[in-house]
């Protein structure tokens, strides 16, 4: 029996994106077999798919950082055949075959199960943008922010991360203020719970050490200099969950809202994150979402061949909110 997959190939330096046919016999000798029910398109993978960073460790190699299906084969304990799985990171899609195929073996210590109440079709729209961004709330619960703190922004907003950061946060009660460069997606961030729109361009240059003091917390995947005005801009205490660099790598920031305003800057790992809390992230997002959210994040439903299409428009931040590829 044969399966799809998109195939990464280097020739010349030059990253080579193809949809091939395989086998499971040609799949890495790993625990657990699984078919694919969906996968999705993440930064990540946009970045593996065109070569534009070098996320890709070895070559050839499946793409795709995450997925969802159901186990066909395990020699893992906690995992049998039937068996609906969930899979985000762990290097996979970087250095071990990947989620974008319509099978993959897997290490069963990468698995959760899906929690109850999930589809493998909900976990992709959200896939590994909107597990992050349960994490990144996760991480300014633990510093002690609370809705009654005050304001929270999320930057980036209008993309993957910061689309399911705004409705989860404002699910939880939080009054959430969306940065974006997009002011046509206004409408869809007011659905998704924000109150108040900014433009990122407020964040996005050169700004002072210390700023007014505007928000109790924020979520940021931009890095760079929005990250760095994000934290001069913060309220006494406050504390930004940092996850993503969609701006820059960069951090050109001072010590002055560390040391003067005792703020928090939190780093927030999604692939190497434990599996305690990437069950608890999971549980919670399956709680606080209803399908609403879910029509609201899905931008597009796309085939294998044409995730390889989307993934420049997702670099050129063209993407709203959440595209899922259905594998089969
Ligand atoms: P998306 O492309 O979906 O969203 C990124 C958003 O950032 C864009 O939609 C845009 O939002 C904003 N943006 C893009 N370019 C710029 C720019 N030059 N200046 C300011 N804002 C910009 O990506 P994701 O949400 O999936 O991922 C966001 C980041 O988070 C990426 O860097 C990704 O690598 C990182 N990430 C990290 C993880 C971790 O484990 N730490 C896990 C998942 C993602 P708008 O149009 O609203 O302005």
């Amino acid at each position: 029996m044969t399966f799809q997959a998109v195939m990464l190939e280097q020739q010349e330096r030059q990253t080579l994106a193809r949809l091939t046919s395989l086998s499971s016999s040609d799949l890495p000798d790993e625990e657990v077999l699984v078919a694919i029910d969906y996968s999705t398109l993440n930064y990540k993978d946009a970045l593996a798919i065109t070569g534009q960073a070098p996320v890709v460790r070895r070559f050839p190699l499946i793409p795709g950082i995450d997925c969802a299906g159901q186990v066909l084969e395990s020699r893992h304990a906690d995992f049998q055949q039937g068996d609906r799985v969930l899979l985000n990171g762990w290097g996979v899609g970087e250095q071990h075959w990947g989620g974008l195929a319509q099978q993959a073996r897997l290490k069963g210590d990468w698995l959760i199960h899906q929690p109850e109440g999930l589809t493998s079709r909900q976990a992709m729209i959200l896939g590994t943008a909107g597990y992050t961004a349960m994490l990144c709330v996760m991480a300014l619960e633990r510093h002690g922010i609370t809705p009654a703190a005050g304001p929270v922004l999320v930057t980036g907003a209008a993309g993957g991360v910061g689309s399911v950061a705004v409705a989860l946060l404002a699910r939880l009660g939080y009054q959430v203020v969306a940065s974006t460069g997009r002011p046509e997606e206004a409408d869809f961030l007011t659905q998704l719970g924000a109150t108040q729109i900014i433009d990122r361009a407020e964040l996005s240059t050169a700004g002072k050490p210390l700023a007014k003091e505007r928000w109790a917390a924020a979520i940021d995947s931009v890095g760079s200099h929005t990250l760095a005005n994000v934290c001069a801009s913060l309220q006494y205490r406050g504390v930004v969950a940092a996850c993503g660099l969609a701006q820059g790598m960069d951090l050109p920031a001072s010590v002055a809202p560390f040391i003067l305003r005792g703020i928090t800057l939190a780093g927030v790992d999604s692939v190497y994150c434990p599996v305690a809390e990437r069950k608890i992230a999971w549980q919670r997002l399956s709680e606080l979402l209803d399908e609403s959210i879910y029509t609201q994040l899905l931008l597009e439903e796309v085939s294998l061949a044409q995730s390889l299409e989307r993934a420049p428009a997702l670099l050129a931040g063209q993407i709203r909110g959440r595209l899922l590829v259905d594998v089969n």
